[in-house]
């Protein structure tokens, strides 16, 4: 529970970034200390251990945290891409945003007995790990969970995606 509380305490909290009125959660300073970059992967991976084959991790700051948790657990990484990023997506989804819309894309490496456990730095508004969900079914694979390190409650994320294992609230 302190290393929890450690890890929390390392968040850089900026107002007004990338826009005015959003107070932004940078989980920089924790992935770059030793003690709570392994706190972070041990905890996120808890409640999931043994249920899944697969770590999806959401672009950018979710690669890292998924492809640690692959590592230490003895299964796959895969990459959850925005628009444009990969040559021959296997599937893709559009969901809404506050403003518009955005586009997430997979590569062609799922197979239908995968287990996917889905994994983010910060759940927000919701939006992409719903479409993350739906991107993974649409490969006609199963979602074994969805974890993130930090769920800003305010936001009401949950509602949109579903059942998620957030190591902290704010
Ligand atoms: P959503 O609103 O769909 O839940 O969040 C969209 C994406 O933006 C997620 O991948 C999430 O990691 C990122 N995001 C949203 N708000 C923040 C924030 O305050 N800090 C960080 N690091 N990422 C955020």
């Amino acid at each position: 529970a302190a290393q929890l509380a450690h890890a929390q305490s390392l968040f850089a909290v900026t107002p007004d970034f990338p826009e005015p009125g959003v107070l932004f959660q940078d989980i920089s300073p924790v992935l770059a200390d030793p003690t709570a970059l392994r706190t972070i992967a041990e905890g996120l991976v808890a409640p999931f251990d043994g249920t899944f084959d697969m770590v999806a991790g959401i672009e950018a700051r979710g690669f890292t945290l998924a492809g640690m948790i692959a590592a230490l657990t003895g299964t796959g990484f895969m990459p959850i891409r925005k628009a444009g990023k990969l040559p021959a997506p296997a599937g893709r989804v559009e969901y809404t945003l506050e403003y518009g819309t955005a586009v997430i894309e997979a590569p062609d490496v799922l197979k239908p007995e995968h287990r996917v456990l889905i994994v983010d730095d910060v759940l927000a508004t919701g939006g992409t790990l719903a479409a993350t969900r739906e991107l993974i079914g649409q490969l006609d694979c199963r979602v074994a969970g969805a974890a993130v390190v930090l769920e800003i409650e305010a936001l009401g994320g949950r509602r949109l995606c579903g059942e998620v294992h957030a190591l902290f609230t704010s």
